[in-house]
């Protein structure tokens, strides 16, 4: 169950406050995703929820648990960087189990886990490859088998595809819809891109300067923008 929540969160980083009182709730199983500016906080967001930053004030909930003061590790999200963070020397298979031997699983589990992930992600053939011999796509496939293993409540974006060049983008975000689609975990994925808000999200959160703008499916932001902004980010004009 993927479920979270946000109550009251607050971020400020010294006296600047970026992320003002900010209330979500993220239902399990949803493809959500923030979308806006540069600079707007979409980052820190993602990286509050993952325990990678601590709230200012306010609580996280993850399936109605406090989740606020819990550990990244022990919070059971994924997070799925742009910057892939493969280990170079290392097989494909090892790359992906590495956070199972980290975790002391037993190998035959470890093995289940490996080859189901190579599976959905079609990386069967290159598992005794090294990152180094595999293509930007694959590499971001092999990323993402690392977060799948783990089988995580959650999946978190932060803007996976910006490294790639547009033909491989609108691929991976084929890739990303479909693995959606199968495996119905709740994915937060991040972008500046409206076209990938727009294609891939069951729910968008527009965000200026911290602040939620406005949040609903895309054809809700499309047709009724609540504002300007809205409509200048994503919608047609009112
Ligand atoms: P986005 O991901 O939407 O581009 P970020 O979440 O990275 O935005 O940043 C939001 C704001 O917080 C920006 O003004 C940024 O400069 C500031 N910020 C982010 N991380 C830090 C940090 N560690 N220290 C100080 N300011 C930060
Ligand atoms: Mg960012």
């Amino acid at each position: 169950m993927g479920r979270i929540t946000l109550d009251n969160v607050t971020k400020s980083f010294g006296p600047v406050q970026v992320i003002p009182p900010l209330n979500l709730t993220i239902e399990d199983g949803e493809f959500t995703v923030f979308v806006g500016p540069s600079g707007c906080g979409k980052s820190t967001l993602l990286r509050l929820i993952a325990g990678l930053e601590d709230v200012s004030s306010g609580e996280i909930r993850i399936d109605r648990q406090d989740a606020t003061h819990v550990p990244p590790a022990k919070r059971g999200l994924a997070m799925v960087f742009q910057s892939y963070a493969l280990y170079p020397h290392m097989s494909v298979r090892r790359n992906i189990a590495f956070p199972l031997r980290m975790a002391k699983m037993d190998q035959a589990e470890i093995d289940r886990r490996v080859n189901s992930a190579a599976e959905v992600l079609n990386l069967g053939d290159y598992l005794d490859r090294r990152p180094g011999q595999l293509s930007g796509g694959q590499r971001q496939r092999v990323a993402i088998g690392r977060a799948i293993v783990r089988e995580p409540a959650a999946f978190l974006f932060d803007e996976p595809l910006s490294n790639l060049d547009a033909a491989l983008r609108v691929g991976m975000r084929l890739e990303i819809s479909e693995l959606h689609e199968r495996l119905r975990t709740t994915m937060i994925y991040v972008t500046h891109d409206q076209v990938e808000a727009m294609t891939m999200a069951d729910k968008i959160v527009v965000l200026r300067a911290g602040v939620i703008e406005q949040v609903g499916s895309p054809l809700e932001l499309y047709r009724t923008p609540r504002n300007l902004f809205v409509a200048g980010f994503i919608g047609s004009p009112r």
